[in-house]
């Protein structure tokens, strides 16, 4: 029996033993396509060379430093780099271990911000129904699943709900898209007055919608309208670009194509690529400026802050999207992609919807495609798509249905930027194997 607390809850797994470019192979030499990069995490696949070269050479220069004594010339330029390609008005970057500490970190900074600029009383955050942003008490306190959160009550931090942005689900059939987005911004409106807009510190969304909903893009206007709510407020904007960012929807950063720009954006996941457990908050001048100008620094600080291994990881993946133009291999593969998945489950019975961006793809699964009756969530499809995806040697990430009205399993794709057209294809035709045998399964 397993000694490590995941593996014991998770039952058994098989041991990855070697990995390379799109594949990791098991202890039995089973090779599985990791068409999810891990959790949208592998965006240059597996054992890349330039990413490994760059890790070794830190080792064997600077291994750690601690950022009280030390800063080193490759988290310098990892910040510079990031901040060069940032959105409009971001011009620092506080470097953390993962996706919970940027946004654990971003809420901290927005907290902090109102108290330096003399409005402590901004105390509440908003966020939307069905989101997830982590599970450190923060991040927990912001997401939108009751379930994740309840057994910790009371939570940190008091947050005001609006509805997520879903069109499939959601949208009426009397509305278009736009008009469905002027909706959703009439709700977050209707909800700051409620809460007293005086009292609200930040509003925090996904800027596309990752493991909750499965990719879901916003609709068309959607973030435009929220960016001028929280302005005519005076309200900060926290984008969530854990898993929907660096690369993943075909631009840096998935806001780009929205047109607006954050105060705070987190980013983690294929920040480094999975070569090392690094996150960062993009924060605008304004914000540490009113620290610098205030108390002096961001009240924070966690021992693995600007780690030197994990800034030559990250650095070192940035340089080569840069160097091999994989954003425009993102948009075209991702074209490629989509076609195959409508090709291929367009018209099956048990897929509602296919959508995303880039190489960030959701199929929904359901009863009935014409009511987009979702199957009873006690059945776990998700499960039993997951498992005979792994039987078909196919890594995808099944979510659940009904639990707190998420209204839908679905599968969620994120292959490495660097998958080929074939490889794709294979993607595609274990997903509808696996899809044939989860679905047959509930059937018997
Ligand atoms: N935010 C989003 C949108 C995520 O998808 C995740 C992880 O899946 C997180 C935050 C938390 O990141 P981490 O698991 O690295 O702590």
């Amino acid at each position: 029996m397993s000694k490590i607390v995941h593996r014991s809850l998770r039952g058994t797994l098989p041991f990855a033993v070697s990995a390379q470019g799109v594949h990791i192979t098991d202890h039995e030499g089973k090779q599985y396509i990791d068409a999810s990069g891990g959790a949208a995490v592998s965006c240059l696949g597996h054992q890349h060379p330039d990413v490994l070269a760059a890790m070794h050479a830190q080792i064997d220069t600077v291994a750690y430093a601690h950022t009280s004594f030390f800063t080193t010339q490759v988290a310098e330029d990892l910040a510079d780099t990031l901040v060069a390609n940032a959105p409009a008005g971001i011009g620092h970057v506080y470097l953390v271990s993962g996706g919970s500490e940027a946004i654990e970190a971003a809420l901290k900074m927005a907290r902090q911000y109102f108290v330096e600029t003399g409005e402590p009383d901004r105390s509440v955050f908003i966020a939307r129904r069905q989101s997830y942003h982590g599970n450190t008490l923060g991040a927990l306190a912001v997401g939108g699943n009751e379930w994740r959160r309840k057994q910790f009550a009371p939570i940190l931090i008091d947050v005001g709900r609006v509805s997520p942005c879903y069109a499939y689900r959601d949208q009426l059939a009397t509305e278009t898209p736009e008009q469905y987005s002027e909706r959703l911004a009439q709700e977050l409106e209707a909800t700051i007055a409620e809460i007293g807009a005086k009292r609200v510190i930040a509003f925090v969304a996904e800027t596309v919608v990752g493991a909750t909903l499965g990719a879901v893009p916003p609709t068309p206007g959607y973030f435009k309208r929220v960016r001028e709510i929280c302005d005519r407020h005076g309200i900060l904007l926290i984008a969530d670009e854990v898993m929907c960012g660096m690369g993943r929807t075909g631009t840096l950063h998935a806001v780009e194509q929205e047109g607006i720009a954050p105060d705070l954006m987190a980013i983690a996941k294929g920040l480094g690529g999975g070569y090392q457990p690094i996150g960062a908050v993009l924060a605008s001048t304004k914000i540490v400026d009113a620290f610098r100008k205030g108390s002096g620094l961001f009240q924070h600080g966690h021992t693995y802050i600007g780690h030197p291994v994990a800034a030559a990881a990250a650095l070192a993946v940035q340089k080569v999207i840069a160097r091999d133009k994989l954003l425009d291999q993102v948009k075209a593969r991702g074209a490629y992609f989509e076609k195959k998945l409508r090709a291929t489950f367009g018209n099956h019975p048990n897929v509602g919807d296919i959508r995303g961006r880039g190489l960030f793809w959701g199929v929904e699964l359901v009863e009935d495609r014409a009511t987009k009756k979702p199957f009873d969530a006690a059945l776990k499809l998700h499960a039993k798509v997951k498992a005979a995806a792994m039987q078909a040697g196919l890594m995808c990430y099944p979510m659940g249905g009904t639990i707190d009205g998420e209204r839908g399993d679905h599968v969620l794709l994120a292959p490495p930027f660097i998958i080929s057209e074939a490889a794709l294809d294979q993607v595609v035709e274990r997903l509808a194997t696996a899809i044939e045998s989860g679905t047959r399964a509930l059937k018997h």
